[in-house]
């Protein structure tokens, strides 16, 4: 009775400093290009949409970046979060592994995002900014960015996949509770989202398009920014708020992970939990094998090309390099909204190109079949976002136990799925199915790639 489930921090063990990889690469990711030039951006081209503080974290070398006191201030309400070991699950699967969990569905948006978001309010905030545009898929990241508009005190516009702004009332309604205004895209209310609608005037929507018509609206105004949920180095930066605790709570348990997995939509929570451990390692310490897992249905990193592409459809956003399906693939529907996004953080994809992390791809029910196991011994309903990594934990924890090893495996469990419930229902009843995405749509979107010399 007395062996600990649940490791926890006092909340003066909050990080006072975000750790940045940038400053322990073997060889820096390369450079963002000016779509008309193919030259790097510099930071007044990303001025329209950005402030300047989040421009410098974007292209910082320095390892460690500190958190500012009323960032932290605010993270007190939930951090640090809780690591478990998951006992009761290793007891279900019969395994010598040991399997821990860093939770992060205790924030008031039931997910990792707010780490970034509230971050990202303050130093708009700081730069006198009053209004911040953004898009969202499932709703997680619009109702993240929505909560920190509230704390501090900005107006929030939300252009929403419209497929799920049909499909997930009670997400929206979140983002109101919070003050935040949300649209579905593509809408009537930019020429992106007007030149969509003309061709097809019940588009689904993609988060491609959302993120044009967030960008197109941000631009225009001088008191308005744009913010991105995931993908870039600042969002990435700011999740390691995750890792940097874990570290701490498994030497509190007298352990060091053997693998750390993490579900890859954007990347930004794999990479918060996964990016302390990969420099503790590039700075010579135990390592780790580091798995990201991503759906098969939007399987960038194990099936998209390494190139420089744009993280938009109408392609006004600057050319990263990362690992793409092209900025035209539209995946099929299936329920892990938040990993339906063409392209990889790129210094996911860069650690990837280095050979630092392992990626795998797995279909939806297999990875719904993990999360009913883990809600059933650990009593938490994952999102199902996370049921991806909830599903590669449980395949290394197999893995031990047919080798007979006894290795610690730690995961990231990015959300709660209380919001995603009727995924749920329709696994129960049999309607959840593993929909292939069309490898004509895939080679076409690839085709489209610009050309970079
Ligand atoms: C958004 C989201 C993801 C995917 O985004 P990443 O940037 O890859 O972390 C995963 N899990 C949850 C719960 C999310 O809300």
């Amino acid at each position: 009775m007395s062996d600990p489930i649940k490791y926890v921090l006092d909340e003066s063990r909050i990080p006072k400093a975000w750790y940045n990889i940038t400053a322990d690469l073997p060889t820096p990711a390369p450079p963002v290009l000016h779509p008309g030039t193919m030259q790097p951006v510099g930071p007044d081209d990303l001025a329209p949409l950005f402030p300047i503080s989040l421009i410098m974290q974007e292209v910082s070398t320095e390892r460690e970046i500190e958190i500012p006191e009323p960032v932290r201030d605010i993270y007190r309400q939930w951090r640090p979060s809780p690591l478990y070991r998951a006992r009761r699950l290793e007891k279900a699967l019969d395994t010598p592994a040991k399997i821990y969990y860093k939770y992060e569905g205790v924030s008031p948006a039931g997910s990792h995002k707010p780490n970034t978001a509230i971050a990202q309010a303050f130093y708009n905030k700081e730069a006198g900014v009053k209004r911040i545009v953004t898009e969202t898929g499932a709703g997680q990241w619009g109702s993240s960015l929505a909560l920190s508009g509230a704390l501090f005190g900005l107006q929030i516009e939300i252009f929403m996949v419209r497929v799920s702004y049909n499909q997930k009332p009670y997400r929206r309604a979140l983002m109101e509770s919070y003050g935040a205004r949300c649209v579905a895209s593509p809408s009537n209310e930019t020429a992106s989202g007007r030149a969509i609608l003309a061709q097809r005037p019940d588009h689904p929507g993609s988060l491609g398009m959302a993120i044009s018509e967030a960008v197109e609206l941000a631009a225009q105004r001088d008191d308005t920014k744009y913010a991105l949920g995931s993908v870039l180095n600042h969002v990435l930066l700011h999740q390691t708020v995750i890792g940097l605790e874990a570290m701490e709570q498994m030497s509190m348990a007298g352990d060091f992970p053997d693998v750390v997995v993490g579900c890859t939509g954007g990347g930004s929570n794999f990479a918060g939990l996964s990016f302390p451990y990969i420099g503790h390692a590039l700075r010579g310490g135990q390592k780790s094998r580091i798995v990201a897992i991503e759906p098969a249905a939007c399987p960038s990193i194990t099936r998209g090309k390494y190139a420089y592409d744009f993280g938009d459809t109408a392609h006004l956003t600057p050319l990263t390099k990362m690992h793409t399906l092209g900025s035209t693939f539209t995946p099929p529907g299936f329920h892990a909204g938040g990993l339906r996004y063409h392209g990889m953080a790129p210094l996911v994809s860069h650690c990837a190109e280095l050979g630092l992390i392992e990626a795998r791809a797995y279909p939806q029910v297999e990875c719904f079949d993990a999360g009913v196991l883990f809600a059933r011994s650990e009593g938490i309903v994952p999102a199902p976002e996370a049921n991806h990594a909830v599903k590669g934990a449980v395949d290394e924890a197999l893995r031990c136990k047919q080798e007979g090893k006894s290795e610690t495996i730690l995961f990231s469990l990015s959300g709660h799925g209380h919001f995603d419930m009727q995924a749920y229902m329709d696994y129960f009843a049999g309607k959840l199915v593993d929909q292939p995405y069309d490898e004509n749509e895939l080679a076409m979107a690839l085709a489209g790639l610009p050309s970079v010399s």
